[in-house]
Parts: C-alpha cells; sequence; structure tokens
C-alpha cells in the first residue's frame, strides 16, 4: 500500500470517498468537514499529499497560495462576514489527518485564545 492509498484525504481527492465538495481548482480542494464545529467548516486541501502546512510551504508554496485563495473564495461563497484559518500541526496540536488541510470556520462569533 502506498502512503497515498492510505490516506483519507487522498482517497477523498480520488473519489473513492464522498465527500461534499464546496468549489475547487486545479491544485486545491475544499468540501464540507463531517464534524463540523461552526456553521460552516470547510476543509480545503492541496491536491499533492504533503502531511501539513509546512511542509506545502517548502515544497510548493504557491500550491499553498492556491490553497489560501481558495479558502477565501468560500468564505466569500458563504457570505461569511469573517472566518477563521486553522491548521493543526502534529498530534499534539490535534492533527488527526496527516495530509495538509486548512479549516474554514465560521458563521458564529469566534472567541479569542482558541483552546
Ligand atoms: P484535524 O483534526 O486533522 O485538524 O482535522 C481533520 C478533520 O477531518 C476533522 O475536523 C474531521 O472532522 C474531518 N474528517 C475526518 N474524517 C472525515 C471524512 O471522512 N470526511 C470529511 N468530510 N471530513 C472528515
Ligand atoms: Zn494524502
Amino acid at each position: 500500500m502506498s502512503e497515498t492509498s492510505e490516506c483519507l484525504f487522498c482517497r477523498i481527492l480520488a473519489g473513492e470517498v464522498p465527500a461534499d465538495v464546496v468549489a475547487e481548482t486545479d491544485h486545491s480542494l475544499a468540501f464540507r468537514d463531517i464534524g463540523p464545529q461552526a456553521p460552516t467548516h470547510v476543509l480545503v486541501i492541496p491536491r499533492r499529499h504533503v502531511p501539513d502546512i509546512g511542509t506545502l510551504a517548502a515544497e510548493a508554496p504557491e500550491e499553498l497560495a492556491d490553497a489560501v485563495a481558495l479558502a477565501a473564495r468560500v468564505a466569500d461563497d458563504e457570505g461569511l462576514e469573517g472566518f477563521r484559518l486553522v491548521a493543526n500541526t502534529g498530534a499534539a496540536a490535534q492533527q488527526t489527518v496527516f495530509h495538509c488541510h486548512l479549516h474554514v470556520l465560521g458563521g458564529r462569533e469566534l472567541t479569542w485564545p482558541p483552546g
């Protein structure tokens, strides 16, 4: 089994696992989180399999920029007044899927600091 065939988000990209896709580009896919933590909770992932956002920045900065731009477009499409981008990195920060992803959260008042 290759790394990507075992990766949940690579399987979503391949169409092997269903997802509620809201937008996409040549480099990125946006779909609704299965366990939403806010009225809008969308995940934006690069098509490239990398474990986290720092690796994406190092390997393909233009693809990171594409993902951030897609996240902003989704927030606009959803009519959000404001939104939060979260990139949990490492198990200690509650990362559970080790394919880079941005959480786009909005649609309710967001408190600070996060937990
Ligand atoms: P992390 O905890 O790694 O930052 O975020 C992973 C996110 O993936 C979680 O918010 C979780 O709810 C979401 N997730 C896990 N499995 C699935 C799935 O099969 N489909 C979708 N759409 N989201 C998932
Ligand atoms: Zn992957």
